[in-house]
């Protein structure tokens, strides 16, 4: 008999949702939609619920009681849950084998985290929970035996570049019984990458989200177009492969073929390449250590015709530099640059403020915001405290500016 493992797809209705969703549908035999969450575009999810029928959904506390009487009306028997417990609710289900965590920013620690004490299989899109909260979810995923298998398409490219036991025990790569010298962590640069800063300060919304080469949510477009992406990424890494900051380079890759790589002693060069497509890392994850099709199209190697490496300018990316100076000083510090950052993208998504903009006001919260180091106690409680903190001294920067 095949076992189907059960799906909880917390983020239902964003880009990474549709994604998985479209792998899922396509593997019924496989995979069961066991829950859905979603916060906005409540029909959307309505829609998903008549297509996938799920036994559990998720939508904001507000809106409970009226997606259940639609849910009704359309002759569908699911449980509905609300807000953040609802998330943890269907995140830690006893019937959930498998949690993919597709929230975008800090609205997705609490259960993502609460799938890892849950012992889950967890499929993270959500960087900003290990951001936030890397030591806690680590140690959660350890203590708990849950499985974390990264779904970001750099991080899935190095674990798939990494040796087998590696995979089975991030905590263990060093350069004496692995060979691992660096990691490599490719970027597009986004759609400023041959622009002047003259001109990213004068972009619009709609130029800023527009990615050349990747369809994804509003919010991690644009950090794509500040490369504060690449920062909170390499803070991801740092986390999920248990580096610091300067064993991983940053290296743009305009087009996003390589999708990132592993440097080894004995001058190797591991890498994995796919058309920038994130079923791909999905199907990935989900099959892993098997290998489903992902419904993406195969790479054309001869349609390629080079493939492109420059070194990030650090001055019109300043956020890349904030990262690595964030993952120097301490937990603390990470946690501010991602609330600064949530609150100063909002506000540029809102027309508050400029694209570049952002960079300083996370610059400016980091250098004001000075705490003292996070104890090895801390738990989540203590995380969203500095978070709150955060987001409250970023909305008065912001209001300066506006
Ligand atoms: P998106 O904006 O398209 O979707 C976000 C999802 O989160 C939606 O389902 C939305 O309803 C839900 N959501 C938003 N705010 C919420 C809240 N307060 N409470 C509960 N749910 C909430 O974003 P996305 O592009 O799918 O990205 C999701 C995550 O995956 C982000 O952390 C992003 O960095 C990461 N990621 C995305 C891609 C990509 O290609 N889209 C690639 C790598 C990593
Ligand atoms: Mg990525």
């Amino acid at each position: 008999m095949v076992m189907t493992q059960r799906i909880a797809v917390l983020g239902a209705t964003g880009s990474i949702g549709d994604s998985t969703l479209a792998i899922l549908a396509a593997q019924p035999q496989h995979y069961e939609v066991y829950a859905l969450s979603g916060y906005q575009h409540l029909d959307k999810l309505l829609a998903l619920c008549k297509q996938f029928l799920p036994k559990r959904v998720s939508v904001p506390t507000a809106a409970v009681d009226d997606f259940a009487q639609r849910l009704g009306a359309a002759g569908l028997d699911i449980d509905v849950v609300g807000g953040a417990e609802g998330l943890v609710d269907i995140a830690t289900d006893s019937q959930t084998d498998t949690v993919v965590a597709a929230i975008v920013g800090a609205a997705g620690l609490p259960s993502t985290l609460a799938a890892a004490r849950a012992g889950k299989r967890i499929l993270l899109a959500n960087k900003e929970a290990l951001v936030m909260a890397g030591k806690v979810m680590i140690n959660a995923v350890k203590t708990h035996h849950a499985t974390l298998l990264p779904l970001d398409s750099e991080h899935n490219a190095i674990f798939q570049c990494l040796p087998f036991s590696i995979q089975q025990d991030h905590s263990q790569i060093h350069e004496l019984s692995h060979g691992v010298r660096k990691l490599w962590l490719t970027a597009s640069g986004g759609p400023f990458l041959q622009k002047s800063f003259a001109q990213m300060q004068q972009a619009s919304v709609t130029e800023a989200v527009k990615h050349p080469n990747w369809s994804m949510g509003q919010k991690i477009s644009v950090d794509s177009a500040t490369m504060m992406n690449k920062g909170l990424e390499l803070i991801e890494a740092c986390h999920l492969f248990d580096l610091p900051e300067n064993k991983i380079n940053v290296v743009i890759h305009p087009q996003s073929i390589i999708h990132s790589m592993v440097e080894y002693s004995d001058g190797s060069f591991l890498a994995q390449l796919g058309s920038p497509d994130m079923k791909t890392p999905i199907a990935h994850a989900l099959s892993y250590p098997n290998r489903i099709d992902s419904g993406s199209q195969p790479l054309d190697l001869f349609a390629l015709s080079a493939l492109e490496f420059v070194e990030p300018d650090l001055q019109k990316f300043a956020c890349l530099s904030l990262a690595r100076q964030a993952m120097q000083a301490g937990t603390q510090a990470t946690i501010v640059l991602n609330a600064a950052n949530e609150i100063a993208v909002s506000a540029f998504l809102e027309g508050h403020i400029r694209l570049t903009d952002i960079a300083d006001i996370n610059e400016q919260a980091l250098n004001d915001i000075q705490l003292p180091p996070l104890s090895d106690t801390a738990d989540i409680e203590d995380i969203l405290a500095i978070d709150k903190i955060a987001r409250h001294l970023t909305d008065k920067l912001v209001a300066k500016l506006a």
